[in-house]
């Protein structure tokens, strides 16, 4: 197979970070790289801020206006993928999908500065949880930034892929936990030369590291309560430093058994302030997340079950997500695996390395010609039927079509009778989820079947359910006796921009100013600086100030070689104090 010109990148688009990784085109061993952003960093935060300025800024520099201007910052907005949710920031209205389309940019952007060539397509991941709708949503957000991104694939199968590359001549079966910022995955896989075969996925898309760090937040609350008298998370600064604490905290915890934080002048109410310091062992944290940590349990007993394997009959535990880090998430996983998880890649780099081996299999590299993947259905999708109870008809009961774990692309049908004798028309209701009643599960959409024979009760009609690599739908009904086929694609959901809407967040898009990327260093330097500035006191105050001074100055006399110096000196500082 030839291979295409222009890049085609791999984007992890991560609820807290985001990675960009390629395989470079000739590279005969196919390697994936995670690449660096303007600041030197792999991992990008998925935030958006306003500046002081008024230009929007992108990751770590929005990043660290988290604590100083709160309410200028935007994050966790994948989270709301595939609802009607928006954000308001400098006067301007944004969706799910344009902020996500920022960071995908802002990837981008960083991809062409380090390999000097345009981005022309992006394999994006998404949580093997998500819905169509929030499939659709983060297709949109790839098309806002201006890079089609037609595969969008399931993170845990991306990680499946980063270490099925690396393991090609191994048969063996295993499980891929991902705890992110924002979502639990689960997958059951089996790799049998260079195939990665995902057999079942389960997960949580409300739970993540976020989660854990918060609930350390609310514990530090409970103590300082106790002590002060005061409840600080009815203050959002003060509840937005003790978080960014917490997070610190919770990592640390994840290297050493006890750690203090410093809150110095931490404010607790209006005009009230308190230096506050606490110490906190891995033993109190773990305490505090064991409700978190039930809530991994099921999954994967869901998925293992679906997958019809026990864990002794696993070879492999792969842990991803940065989450994975924390020594008492690798105890839990032990436990319930009966076995050692492995971690031979990064764990927060594996699904952006296997969304660019998936990217390289696109464009037809030699070298992973072979890998196939193949996919299942996250959700079953089925219709609404009535039910004979007795003598007596029951609506709104679900009937699965195509079932959760069905491996995709896949067409699925099922034949369904009318009730009611001289019935002319049929209401056909598709639903994706799990429950035996409909409201329970999400409605994607509805076709009435009209002018139907007004025949005796039970004329079949045949439901299609035709579901595609990218988690669209098509539903095909079918009257036999009358020889008609109609058809419902679903595509308008919740969430969703029609090609009118989306056509106007383009354009809307191209009138953003955004910081400029070879001035985003100084951006974060200056914003990781103020946001320190509030903390310190005394003599480590003013020498930080001093190097802020000397900062903005050389920035004002635009040199580059005193600009890069002040900024060295200044991150030299910042470091020293934090
Ligand atoms: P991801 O989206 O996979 O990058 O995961 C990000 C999550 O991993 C965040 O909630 C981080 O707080 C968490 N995380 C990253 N490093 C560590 C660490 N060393 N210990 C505990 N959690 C971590």
């Amino acid at each position: 197979m030839a291979e295409r010109a222009g890049l085609i990148v791999g984007i992890d688009l991560g609820t807290t970070f985001s990675l960009v990784s390629v395989v470079l085109p000739g590279d005969p061993k196919a390697v994936p790289m995670v690449i660096d952003n303007a600041m030197g960093e792999k991992l990008t935060p998925s935030v958006v801020a306003l500046g002081e300025d008024g230009r929007l800024l992108v990751g770590a520099p929005a990043q660290a206006m988290a604590t100083t201007h709160p309410d200028r910052v935007l994050r966790c907005f994948k989270r709301e993928m595939g609802t009607d949710k928006t954000w308001t920031l400098g006067g301007s209205s944004f969706t799910p999908q344009e902020l996500s389309a920022m960071v995908i940019k802002a990837l981008v952007a960083d991809a062409e500065a380090a390999l000097g060539q345009p981005v022309t397509e992006a394999v994006v991941t998404v949580p093997a949880y998500f819905a169509g709708a929030q499939r659709r949503a983060t297709r949109q957000a790839a098309e806002l930034a201006g890079i089609p991104a037609d595969r969008i694939i399931n993170e845990p199968t991306a990680a499946a892929m980063a270490y099925g590359l690396h393991n090609l001549d191994k048969e063996q079966r295993a499980v891929v936990l991902d705890l992110g910022g924002g979502t639990f995955d689960v997958t059951v896989l089996e790799i049998i030369e260079g195939v990665v075969e995902v057999q079942a996925s389960a997960g949580d898309a409300r739970l993540g590291g976020e989660d854990f760090s918060e609930a350390l937040a609310r514990l530090l609350a409970r103590r300082i309560a106790k002590e002060h008298g005061r409840d600080v998370t009815a203050h959002p600064h003060g509840w937005a430093r003790l978080l960014e604490a917490s997070e610190r905290a919770k990592r640390r915890l994840s290297e050493v058994e006890e750690t203090r934080l410093a809150l110095p002048r931490l404010p607790l109410g209006p005009h009230m302030e308190r230096d506050v310091e606490l110490v906190i062992t891995r033993a109190d944290a773990e305490a505090c997340w064991q409700p978190l940590l039930a809530r991994i349990r099921d999954p994967i007993w869901r998925a293992l079950r679906d997958g019809g394997i026990t864990p002794s009959e696993l070879d492999e535990v792969l842990l991803v997500g940065g989450a994975t880090r924390m020594p008492v998430f690798v105890k839990e996983v032990a436990a319930l695996c009966q076995r050692m998880p492995s971690r031979n890649l990064p764990p927060d780099e594996a699904v952006a390395m296997g969304a660019a081996v998936q990217a390289a299999l696109k464009r037809g590299h030699a070298a992973v010609e072979d890998l196939v993947v193949t996919d299942v259905a996250p959700f079953s999708l089925g219709v609404a039927v009535v039910q004979a109870v007795g003598r007596q008809h029951l609506a709104g009961f679900f009937a699965p079509v195509l079932e959760r774990g069905t491996v995709i692309p896949a067409s699925r049908v099922k034949t369904f009778h009318t009730v009611n004798d001289g019935q002319d028309r049929l209401l056909i209701q598709v639903f994706e989820g799990e429950h035996s009643l409909v409201r329970e599960n999400r409605e994607l959409g509805q076709f009435e079947l009209l002018q139907l024979d007004r025949a005796p009760a039970g004329q079949p009609v045949q439901v299609r359910f035709t579901y595609d690599l990218n988690g669209l739908l098509e539903v095909e009904m079918h009257v036999p006796h009358q020889q008609r086929t109609e058809i419902l694609i679903i595509e308008r959901t919740p969430g969703q921009l029609s090609p009118e809407e989306l056509e106007r967040a383009r354009a809307a898009m191209a009138e953003l100013k955004f910081h400029p990327r070879d001035a985003l260093p100084n951006a974060t330097a200056l914003n990781r600086a103020e946001a320190l500035y509030v903390e310190l006191t005394g003599t480590p105050r003013s020498i930080l100030g001093e190097a802020m001074a000397a900062f903005r100055l050389a920035l004002e006399g635009q040199v580059d070689a005193e600009i890069d110096q002040a900024r060295a000196m200044l991150l030299h500082t910042v470091a020293h104090f934090s």
